[in-house]
């Protein structure tokens, strides 16, 4: 009988790195196709990054931004969702290598999609990452609001004692680009309007929120009209803009800048937040290293128009990581990419011609300043104030990954800019310190989970005991029962 001893044909086999905007894109974008994904990625949720600072500033929650990936995908039958770092992949051998806790974990693909994203640049000056957070992930955006807020508290405490505490109540944002801007614009507001009336011993009013950049403009990439309107719009909502200050130092009490004309600045301030500078994911030095493709100074990798890997047609790179017709590092980028992949992957199954390269649909751009205030690039339009900010309402909430998410983002966004509140103000030690303990073992979290089979010999002598211990735990549980059945308790024992 014809097929009888024949296996079903195995389905084509995507890979895809990372439960971003590129990766996640691409998986839904394959939901109807003949495909089996896997999605790999190294944390367990999809994180919309442009609201990480609502997060800092205890607007949203973590959940509210960062749905898990699992939930997100969890009616699409073709996919499947494994936690892994992706430490390497095997261009010859068609694998992709993950490790969870120090466990490795081996993927074969006939097809992979490598959207791993950036991380924050610190120029060649990565021990300031101690001292000034990027803001790149969640556990970033929990360490800043730790940061921000415990800030507040320290402040409270030197005043009450007569200190000085204007360390404490400065608060420094490297980088005028749209995160540094967003971010100190709520800085800004947190002090002058929500904390208004916490304190009994320091006034929040008086805190000083600073935007420092090298660059000579605000928000260079939406011009320089926008950029201007940007800067005045910071001012009167109380942030100092320093620009043409060039950051050359920085520790936990502080940072120095230094001007073009040489002058060098001191800054005191105990908060500092570094939204400047991308570095695209070291896989794409994985990547270029085995397929000789080029790597521009942010670590992107230069792609083919149809974003497949020169000499591998069969691996496809989306989203910040790619070098190409100078796309910014923006998520319709990812997003359009990630859909674009997917299409190219369905049309080579169906056996149909290759598409056209790859053209991206600039969307727009936009920034929030403060309260009902933001700018926003469309073309050639150009709109600021409350226009702007509906505009970027609407926007963030047409993004925002399912409707939990949206409906949580919009109740919160009526307390803060409706109200004064902020309802996710919570913060632990755990938050600020947590990752810097973790960072000081030797091989990370892997110290603090044991490879299996190592606590054998004590799990016996731990079973062993049990039996005692039951047996003590039952003859006490009876004489208690005894005692009440017997209405003994408080009567004078017989002797
Ligand atoms: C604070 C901030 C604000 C922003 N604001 C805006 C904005 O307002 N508008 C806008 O258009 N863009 C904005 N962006 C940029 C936008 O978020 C990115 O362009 C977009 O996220 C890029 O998508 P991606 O898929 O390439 O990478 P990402 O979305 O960063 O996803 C990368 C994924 O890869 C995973 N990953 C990374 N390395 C590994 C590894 N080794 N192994 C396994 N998984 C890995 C990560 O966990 C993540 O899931 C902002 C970015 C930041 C950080």
């Amino acid at each position: 009988m014809a097929g009888q001893n024949e296996t079903a044909p195995e389905r084509h086999r995507v890979v895809v790195i990372g439960s971003g905007f590129g990766g996640l894109f691409t998986t839904k974008a394959l939901r109807r196709d003949d495909v089996e994904v896997t999605v790999v990625a190294k944390t367990t949720h999809h994180l919309f990054q442009p609201l990480l600072y609502q997060v800092a500033t205890g607007i949203l929650s973590e959940g509210s931004i960062a749905p898990p990936t699992r939930e997100v995908l969890a009616k699409q039958k073709n996919a499947s969702v494994l936690l892994g770092e992706v430490t390497d992949i095997d261009l010859e051998k068609k694998t992709v290598t993950s490790v969870v806790l120090g466990r490795p974990t081996v993927s074969e693909y006939d097809s992979l999609v490598v959207a791993a994203g950036a991380s924050q640049s610190y120029f060649g000056n990565d021990h300031f990452a101690e001292f000034a957070p990027g803001m790149k992930s969640i556990d970033d955006a929990l360490e800043l609001r730790g940061r921000i807020f415990g800030a507040f508290e320290m402040a409270e405490i030197g005043a009450s004692r007569g200190d000085n505490v204007d360390h404490l109540l400065t608060f420094v944002v490297v980088g005028a680009g749209p995160t540094g801007v967003e971010m100190a614009g709520q800085i800004a507001e947190l002090a002058h309007r929500t904390l208004k009336n916490d304190f009994r011993h320091i006034n929040p009013d008086d805190a000083r929120v600073i935007l420092v950049d090298a660059a000579p403009q605000v928000l260079p990439p939406f011009g320089a009209k926008l950029g201007a309107e940007a800067k005045k719009e910071l001012e009167k909502a109380g942030v100092e803009v320093m620009l043409g200050a060039m950051v050359t130092d920085l520790d936990e009490r502080g940072l120095t800048v230094k001007f073009k004309d040489g002058e060098t600045k001191r800054i005191d301030s105990v908060a500092k937040i570094w939204a400047a500078g991308v570095q695209a994911s070291s896989l794409s030095k994985t990547l270029a290293e085995q397929s000789g493709a080029t790597l521009d100074r942010a670590g992107r990798i230069g792609v083919n128009p149809d974003l497949t890997l020169p000499g591998h047609p069969e691996v496809f790179v989306v989203g910040d990581m790619i070098a190409l017709n100078n796309l910014p590092g923006v998520a319709q980028v990812a997003i359009q990419g990630g859909k674009y992949t997917a299409k190219t992957i369905k049309a080579r199954l169906d056996n149909k011609a290759p598409l056209e390269p790859f053209k991206y649909f600039d969307k727009g751009s936009m920034a929030i300043i403060s309260r009902f205030n933001a700018v926003v690039m469309m073309g050639k339009f150009r709109l600021t104030g409350f226009i702007a900010w509906l505009a970027w309402l609407f926007l963030h909430l047409l993004y925002i990954t399912g409707f939990k998410g949206r409906l949580t983002a919009l109740l919160h966004w009526a307390i803060s800019f409706l109200g004064r509140g902020r309802s996710e103000r919570t913060t632990t030690v755990q938050q600020i310190f947590a990752r810097q303990a973790l960072q000081r073992l030797e091989h990370g979290a892997a110290d603090l989970v044991s490879e299996p089979g190592k606590y054998d010999s004590q799990r016996k002598a731990a079973a062993e005991a049990e039996v005692a211990r039951r047996e003590e735990l039952e003859t006490w549980a009876a004489e208690e029962a005894r005692l009440s059945d017997a209405n003994e308790r408080g009567k004078q024992q017989k002797s």
